[in-house]
């Protein structure tokens, strides 16, 4: 039987899911809950608006090669990549066999000796750490934090390049002790070339509306430009290169 993606979409010229110019699955499918989602629609498998296989994608991505001069190329995201682990392993794969550069955008929830497996096709890991403190992780998430954590030290000990990620969010993520504390976490790593600090926003909260989900954060206001210029100095005092 042909190996099928349950996929969100597609996007041909992404350029802030990683470096350069890059072709962007979203795949279907997502084990946590967080509060500022702006992809609800991504959560349940069930949802998928494609199922497509390994060759239909990477034709897809293939068409786009001459943009992914300068360091671009395709980039995984979701809902959360590794739920659908056989097929985003093929896919890597192949985009490799097409000297293509690959990254994976992922919360680190799902961490196993497969996840290592893909990781061998995977030049690239933007993690997102949505909190250091565990109580904050379950309340924002649903999940906890542990295997976020685990997945981070991993990647660290093979030596595998990482940009991490962390949302913004005043009043739950954005206390000073909190972000200090991930700071200090990340600048342990060895393997982490970039922090990418991104305010919270609400853009995404329609899509809770459409879907007749309660919105918890409708009266959360967005980080001001001051707010993440503290948030980002927080980091670069460690020596973090911060984007
Ligand atoms: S991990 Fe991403 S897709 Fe999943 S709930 Fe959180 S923000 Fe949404």
């Amino acid at each position: 039987m042909k190996l099928t993606g349950k996929l969100h979409s597609f996007e041909s010229c992404g350029t802030v899911d990683g470096p350069g110019i890059r072709f962007i699955v979203f795949t279907q499918g997502c084990p946590l809950r967080c509060k500022y989602c702006h992809n609800p629609d991504t959560w349940d498998l069930k949802d998928a608006k494609y199922e497509r296989d390994i060759e239909f994608t990477i034709n897809e991505i293939k068409k786009y090669k001459p943009f992914f001069r300068n360091g671009g190329g395709l980039t995984v995201t979701g809902g959360e990549p590794f739920v659908q682990i056989n097929y985003i392993e093929a896919l890597f794969k192949r985009a490799k066999e097409e000297g293509i550069h690959t990254a994976v955008d992922t919360s680190g929830y799902i961490f196993n000796d497969r996840v290592k497996e893909v990781l061998e096709y995977v030049d690239l890991v933007l993690l997102d750490i949505k909190s250091i403190n565990p109580d904050t992780y379950k309340e924002l998430t649903g999940v906890e934090l542990e295997n976020t954590l685990k997945f981070a030290e991993y990647l660290d000990s093979i030596g595998k390049p990482v940009w991490i990620r962390h949302v913004v969010v005043p009043g739950i993520t954005d206390k000073k002790e909190n972000l200090e504390k991930l700071a200090d976490y990340v600048s342990k790593l060895k393997n982490v070339e970039k922090i990418e600090l991104l305010p919270f926003h609400q853009l995404g909260t329609h899509k809770w509306e459409e879907m007749n989900l309660e919105y918890q954060l409708k009266d959360v206001k967005e980080p001001t430009a001051g707010d993440m210029k503290a948030a980002r100095q927080i980091f670069r005092d460690k020596g973090l290169n911060v984007g």
